[in-house]
């Protein structure tokens, strides 16, 4: 995971509106936070951790559709978040949204003062987000016997213990404008429990336990809070299984295919918008069946 910063100046010029190539800090007006009318999210801010690619990226395309700006944070890929860019731009601009803003941001969210960083330089960069998908994730699978401290404290720092700090942080914005969508992607395996998987599961499962916390904390405020669940979703995640097990896996999908990022992120999107107003507390499984209850 690198630990370097994205200079600021080069954070800067990546940060584009759907019409015009370039903006800066001194010449975009700062995005105003009203509630969305009907199913669109023009004017909403979205942070979007791990938009670099798979899943993220698909949550960034999706919010720009719907006219909302977008923040996007990566950890090492700046050519893939800057891609993301470019389908956001691309996205808005066919859907006919013109003052929608994005930006990519570095920042390793496993490092603390990175996570206060990032959502610093979001407010400063396109506004206070109305909107926070916790989304990144990373796994360091192995039996509990060979599993090592490191690999346990390195999986919950970027899946739950970054989801926790980014929520403390932005809910505050949301919290004083009675107007907020926080939305953490947990996983199936946060459910059932995977063998191999102690320290995946363990964050995933931590993920649902603060959504429904912080969803009761906020109610009061109009602040919803929902975890989507994704079963098995292509991306470079799932990449790493073999054919045989890729086999066994379908057997197990009743919509017998793996599901696509796009899968997931039409329903953060959903969530994100005004309809899913009375809905908060949460876990929405995108799984294609996998973990119906009889
Ligand atoms: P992915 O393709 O591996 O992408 C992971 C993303 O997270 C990348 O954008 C990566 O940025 C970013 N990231 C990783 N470590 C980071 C850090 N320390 N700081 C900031 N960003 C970091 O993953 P995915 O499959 O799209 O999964 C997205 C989410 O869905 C994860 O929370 C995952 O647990 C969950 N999920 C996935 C599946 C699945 O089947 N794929 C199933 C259930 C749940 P860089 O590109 O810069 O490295």
């Amino acid at each position: 995971m690198s630990e370097t910063h994205m200079p600021l100046e080069s954070m800067m010029s990546n940060c584009t509106d759907a019409t015009t190539p370039a903006c800066s800090k001194t010449t975009t007006p700062a995005c105003t936070h009203s509630v969305a009318s009907g199913s669109s999210l023009q004017l909403q801010t979205a942070l979007v951790t791990g938009g670099s690619r798979g899943i993220g990226r698909a949550i960034c395309v999706a919010l720009a559709q719907q006219g909302c700006s977008v923040a996007i944070n990566f950890a090492g890929d700046a050519a893939a978040a800057e891609e993301t860019m470019q389908l956001c731009q691309e996205a808005a601009r066919d859907a006919g949204h013109t003052s929608s803003r994005f930006a990519a941001f570095q920042a390793d969210i496993a490092i603390a003062s990175e996570c206060e960083r990032l959502h610093t330089e979001v407010c400063e960069t396109l506004g206070s987000p109305n909107i926070l998908i916790n989304n990144a994730g990373i796994t360091r699978d192995n039996l509990i016997m060979r599993m090592t401290l490191e690999d346990f404290d390195a999986v919950l720092a970027v899946n739950l213990r970054a989801a926790f700090q980014l929520c403390k942080l932005a809910s505050r914005f949301m919290l004083k404008q009675r107007q907020g969508r926080i939305i953490n992607i947990t996983s199936v395996v946060g459910l059932s429990g995977n063998a191999g998987q102690a320290n995946y599961a363990a964050s995933k499962a931590g993920i649902i336990g603060l959504t429904k916390s912080l969803a009761r904390e906020f109610a009061g405020r109009n602040v919803t809070v929902n975890a989507v669940a994704p079963g098995f979703i292509d991306t470079a995640m799932t990449k790493v299984l073999n054919e045989g097990n890729r086999g066994k896996l379908l057997e197990s999908i009743p919509l017998q295919r793996l599901g696509t990022p796009q899968d997931v992120a039409a329903t953060v999107a959903f969530l994100s918008g005004k309809e899913a107003g009375y809905i908060t507390g949460q876990v929405i499984a995108v799984d294609g069946g996998m973990t119906m209850q009889p």
